[in-house]
């Protein structure tokens, strides 16, 4: 008999030790939320992460889950979701670990448009080496951890993902768990590469980009707004129309670099395309079963390899 699903099944009993206050707590909760939402049963999930305090999340949910190299989360990620591509695949790391070390992973699988989901925990510091400033950090911000500000300007999460090809874009707020939880599941849902940059509080290395800031930083009234309050539509209705393909592509970078009295939060671009699935098997009728490596996975016996790893 099947077990009832209930938020607690998404939990494991793993002892946390990120930072009290951290927001990487929300964005847990936010993904436990959504794979409860969508019903998803544990089994049928892996969570896949790179190095970094958002590293360590696959310890704390309760579905199969790797901890792999830093940088290297979505080719190990890609590499599951093709040998058995049944698998909800979630992949999820640092502003750091993806935008940086891992910028042509980042890149390269937009385009591939393979079926998954990566969540980038955004707190514009490497928090787990002391607070070094990330790829995100804007020009001239100088955080708890550094001797100078930051010399280099910031990378532009977003409007990077247009150009790389992600078919479905979004960014949420960590402490916005309600909200959060949605639009990740809203990126599982869809059917290709969803990208959700997430906006994380860091309250021991990053003292600038904090809850007030975000909620109370422009005059007492919050920095983030949502997209589809405002009417905006981030949706290819026709994705054979070039010209609605490009504008909304415009109107996403757009919006992307709006940043500092108003940040944007929400859906920014979506659209429906083959997937890299999709497309292997319509060149190889023969890899439309569950795997496209062609291996029957339940008839494997893969004890050989698990004992060389011993
Ligand atoms: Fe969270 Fe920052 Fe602590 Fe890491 S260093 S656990 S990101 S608060
Ligand atoms: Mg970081």
């Amino acid at each position: 008999m099947a077990t009832k699903l209930e938020l607690k099944s998404y939990r494991a009993d793993t002892h946390n030790n990120w930072c009290p206050g951290c927001g990487d707590f929300g964005i847990l909760a936010a993904m436990q939320m959504a794979l409860f939402q969508l019903k998803i049963e544990p089994h049928r999930v892996a969570v896949f992460s790179g190095i970094g305090c958002s590293g360590k999340t696959p310890h704390y949910v309760n579905t199969y889950g790797f901890h792999t190299l830093h940088g290297r989360v979505l080719p190990t990620a890609t590499g599951a979701k093709i040998a058995n591509k049944d698998l909800t695949v979630i992949a999820v790391g640092g502003d750091g670990d993806g935008y940086g070390i891992g910028s042509g992973y980042f890149v390269n699988s937009g385009r591939r448009n393979l079926d998954f989901t990566y969540l980038v925990f955004n707190n514009g510091v490497y928090g787990l080496t002391k607070g070094q400033a990330s790829p995100t950090l804007a020009k001239g911000i100088q955080t708890k951890s550094l001797p100078d500000p930051t010399i280099l300007e910031g990378i532009n999460p977003i409007a990077l993902a247009v150009g790389a090809g992600y078919t479905f874009i979004a960014r949420g707020y960590a402490l916005d768990v309600r909200y959060l939880a949605n639009l990740i599941a809203q990126a599982i849902s869809h059917r290709g590469s969803s990208f959700v940059d997430i906006l994380q509080t860091c309250p021991t290395y990053n003292d600038l980009y904090t809850k007030d800031w975000f909620e109370e930083g422009n005059e007492g009234q919050p920095r983030l707004y949502k997209l589809e309050n405002t009417g905006y539509d981030p949706v290819v209705h026709d994705p054979n129309d070039a010209d609605e393909l490009i504008a909304k592509k415009v109107q996403a970078v757009g919006k992307s670099y709006e940043w500092g009295e108003q940040i944007p939060i929400g859906v920014y671009y979506k659209v429906d395309r083959p997937t890299f699935e999709d497309e292997m098997a319509s060149r190889r009728p023969s890899l439309a079963n569950t795997s496209l490596l062609n291996v029957d996975l339940n008839d494997r016996d893969i004890s050989p390899l698990l004992d060389s790893l011993r």
